[in-house]
């Protein structure tokens, strides 16, 4: 059985990289630390990845570059975090698997259509929200069905209680709805990982660090309170995808069970951080879930081609450690990150957090070390681009409007095991009222998703040498 069924109550061994820069903002520190545990404590962790994963290509000038998860699994095994996990070669997701979520003629379409015969289905496209942002491109589906297969096989490894901790960097691809494409993402890995896990836990939760809005997971489970989802991202109405302000909450029974947390450019990492803990902290202790989904989009970052962001690597892996603390059976998923050598860093120094090893800051050598010139180091510097337009009084103010939303919950919803329907499809079936009440609820933000379809994300800019695949080597 997995160790990390209950919230154990124990001293914080106060290791972490920020806790103390983080207090000068926090009111909660003493509060947080007699919740969490400290590290070293042997979590079994269960690492996913597949060789051939890399290898699909979006296209040239697309931002979107699959090479991005060779260059992590090569980091991870040249500091030989491979030796602290068990690592396993995840099986293909089957297109049943993907159709307990995204409808079958979408799916359909998914497997027939190709580069070469592309032309034959262009009516569809818009149906399906194919062309710009999610190109056809050689092997889409099987790329799909990998990253699909290996977040599904990582849920498993915490429901059959062989693992606490599981890792799959290929998958996060949080914008895929049931019967579309978006913002890179076709099939929507992290609803099927939730699936999985729902089938042994009452309450699950989804945190989203992304720099964009979890909104394919948010809308999945927009009605339901067997799953809580809590996102932070840029949001400025108009930002890709122009979900996730304040105000979006859930509907029906799962009223108050999504929560978000708008930010400005240029987020520095005292703030966020900040921010961070002591929402997640009054998250859990609310919601009470049994397990967690942890999406670690690394466009967060600063110096995110996509991005506009100031997180350093260390912040961004501070929201990891923070979360693993709680000692929670956890998933942890990669999802957007847009410059491939920040990215590859990022997921790195969280794989290392996650088993408890220490990591140099000098980069070991290895196959693709010409990426991460000219320092090679770990934990490059990589704030200050963006100006920060988050002012402390926005934060705070932000802070408190998103936990009074949390007193909504007046407690851990009491669901039973045997509650749990055995097709996993009832959940996303909606009775007439909670679709009428979703629809009222949604308007504004279903007004704006129409407005921005085939818009480009912003910041998106095929501007200087890195439009290419950088330095492939
Ligand atoms: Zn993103």
């Amino acid at each position: 059985m997995s160790r990390r069924s209950t919230l154990r109550h124990q001293p914080d061994s106060a290791t972490a990289t920020f806790s103390t820069r983080s207090n000068s903002l926090a009111t909660t520190k003493n509060s947080i630390a007699t919740k969490r545990v400290g590290n070293h404590s042997n979590d079994i962790v269960a690492y996913f990845h597949d060789e051939q994963v890399g290898n699909y290509h979006y296209g040239e000038r697309h931002p979107m570059k699959p090479h991005r998860l060779t260059l992590t699994n090569h980091l991870v095994i040249s500091y030989d975090l491979h030796k602290k996990m068990e690592i396993f070669q995840p099986r293909r997701a089957t297109d049943e698997e993907i159709m307990s979520f995204h409808a079958p003629d979408y799916i359909d379409f998914l497997k027939k259509v190709t580069p070469e015969n592309m032309n034959t289905f262009s009516k569809v496209f818009s149906r399906f929200n194919v062309g710009d942002d999610c190109p056809v491109f050689d092997g889409m589906f099987d790329f799909c069905k990998i990253y699909s297969g290996a977040t599904i096989d990582a849920a498993r490894k915490l429901t059959n209680g062989s693992a606490d901790i599981s890792i799959n960097w290929s998958g996060g691809l949080h914008h895929a709805k049931r019967v579309e494409a978006s913002g890179f993402c076709y099939v929507n890995d992290i609803v099927l990982g939730i699936f999985e896990l729902l089938t042994h836990h009452p309450r699950v939760l989804y945190v989203d660090i992304d720099i964009h809005h979890g909104d394919g997971v948010q809308e999945a489970f927009y009605t339901t309170d067997r799953v809580m989802t809590v996102s932070f991202h840029k949001y400025n109405g108009d930002f890709f995808p122009g979900t996730g302000d304040i105000d979006e909450v859930g509907s029906g029974i799962g009223k108050h069970y999504s929560l978000n947390v708008p930010l400005k450019d240029g987020i520095d990492d005292e703030s966020y951080i900040y921010l961070f803990k002591s929402v997640m902290e009054a998250v859990i202790n609310s919601f009470r879930p049994s397990a967690i989904v942890l999406q670690c989009g690394a466009d967060s970052l600063g110096c995110d081609r996509l991005g506009c962001f100031n997180l350093s690597i260390k912040a961004h892996g501070e929201c990891v450690r923070f979360i693993k603390d709680f000692k929670l059976p956890l998933l942890v998923l990669g999802g957007g990150g847009y410059t491939i050598r920040n990215v590859a860093r990022c997921w790195t120094y969280e794989t290392s957090i996650l088993v408890d090893h220490e990591v140099s800051n000098d980069l070991p050598y290895n196959e693709y070390i010409d990426f991460f010139q000219p320092d090679y180091k770990l934990h490059p510097h990589l704030s200050g681009k963006v100006e920060n337009m988050n002012t402390k009084q926005y934060i705070r103010n932000l802070r408190i409007r998103v936990l009074e939303h949390l007193r909504f919950l007046n407690g851990a919803p009491s669901v039973q095991m045997q509650e749990i329907p055995p097709d996993m499809q009832g959940f996303l079936d909606m009775n007439e009222e909670e679709e009428a009440e979703r629809m009222a609820d949604s308007a504004k933000g279903k007004e704006t998703k129409e407005g921005r379809r085939g818009r480009e994300h912003d910041n998106e800019f095929y501007d200087n040498e890195q439009d290419v695949d950088d330095m492939e080597i």
